[in-house]
């Protein structure tokens, strides 16, 4: 079994999803006893938020490829990098080391492919829904991605950072997400990509009238079938 390289901490609340999903998907293949050979490099958040909001993503860039060079030198054949958000500097961290690093984006844009989906609404933080890394990766893709209005984008926005990161699951805010889906919906979503890792969290299927992508499993789901491939 290969080891998945997991670079995490943004924030740790999904980065332990990460963890547990990918015990339990390796568990589900191989049965019994089995678990993930991985590797945890989990940085301070508050660094990395403080970098977003500074606009300084080379600084945070440079942060993270420190690490995923660590991720290679302690044994990983792959790296994930687990968060939408910080896939802006998905070419950095990449051209830090030799080993795959997982494009979410790729794995994500795969997986709404693969329900026979093309029209999809984009859910994340406001990083992701509006500026064109994410955006441009699924559109690569021959997806068309539409995103929420303004207000609801600074509604899901907030309710990542000051919820979602911080462990705290609101019945209110799980009412937003549900209106704000409804709302993309109407628009003619056929598909909402949870474009942030903790999203999934907070709101899954039984949200929304059209099929979830969550990402977070679909990364951990990606990596564990490249692990275990022969
Ligand atoms: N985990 C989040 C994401 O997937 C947000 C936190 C971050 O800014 O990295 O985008």
């Amino acid at each position: 079994m290969r080891m998945i390289g997991l670079l995490g901490g943004m924030s740790w609340e999904s980065s332990a999803e990460y963890y547990r999903l990918a015990n339990e998907f390796v568990r589900e293949r191989l049965g019994g006893l089995h678990s993930a050979r991985c590797l945890l490099h989990s940085v301070d958040f508050a660094v990395i938020e403080e970098m977003q909001v500074q606009g300084r993503w080379d600084d945070a860039g440079a942060e993270l490829a420190t690490a995923a060079r660590s991720l290679q030198a302690g044994g990983a054949d792959l790296i994930l990098l687990c968060t939408n958000t910080m896939h802006l500097v998905a070419d950095q961290v990449q051209a830090a080391v030799d080993v795959p690093l997982l494009h979410i984006g790729d794995v994500t844009a795969r997986a709404v492919l693969d329900a026979g989906l093309r029209r999809i609404g984009l859910l994340g933080t406001a990083f992701t829904m509006e500026q064109p890394f994410l955006l441009d990766r699924l559109a690569g893709h021959d997806l068309d991605v539409l995103v929420p209005e303004p207000a609801d984008r600074a509604e899901v926005h907030r309710v990542i950072y000051d919820e979602l990161c911080l462990g705290v699951l609101r019945e209110e805010s799980r009412q937003i997400y549900r209106e704000v889906i409804g709302r993309l919906v109407d628009r003619g979503a056929e598909g909402i990509v949870l474009g942030c890792t903790e999203i999934e969290l907070l709101v899954g299927a039984a949200d929304s009238p059209v099929p979830v992508f969550p990402t977070t499993a679909l990364h951990v789901r990606a990596a564990v079938e490249v692990a275990l491939r022969e």
